[in-house]
């Protein structure tokens, strides 16, 4: 599991992510799988529970096919410092602000891209993906972007 934490164990900026609750949140946009590539590896991105979002205050919007690859594009562009960040709930599908979201590490269910990070909109949700996977483990968005508390 510290292999996937490693991942993104760089110092990164989530700090300054602005929190949903400091302002006018953006409303997320629908991904359309006809059209829609991930801003970090030009993946398709699905409908299916992983995506995730970046939108700046330009009204620019872009797509990931999964979290891990948000987290990695976030880290390389410093100017988005104040865009907000959604993630897809793995189950519901609908978009949680990245970091209300509940996420889970698990190397055992994969993801798009291999980030194994697993987001969730309710605690509850999270911790029964966490009880079916013994060698998960629970983050939250601030562990995650900067590297891990375990
Ligand atoms: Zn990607």
């Amino acid at each position: 599991m510290k292999r996937i934490f490693r991942i993104f164990g760089f110092a990164f900026l989530a700090a300054s992510l602005l929190p949903a609750c400091s302002g006018k949140v953006p409303a997320p946009v629908s991904v359309n799988e006809a059209a829609d590539t991930c801003a970090a590896c030009g993946m398709t991105v699905r409908n299916n529970g992983f995506a995730a979002e970046l939108l700046n205050r330009d009204g620019q919007v872009l797509k990931f096919d999964d979290a891990g690859c948000l987290l990695r594009y976030f880290g390389e562009h410093p100017e988005l410092k104040k865009a907000f960040a959604f993630v897809q709930d793995r189950n519901t599908r609908e978009w949680v602000p990245a970091t209300e979201a509940f996420y889970v590490t698990s190397a055992e269910d994969p993801t798009p891209m291999g980030s194994g990070i697993h987001a969730y909109g309710k605690e509850a949700s999270a911790a029964i993906f966490a009880k079916a996977h013994p060698a998960s483990v629970r983050a939250d968005w601030q562990s995650l972007s900067s590297g891990g508390r375990n």
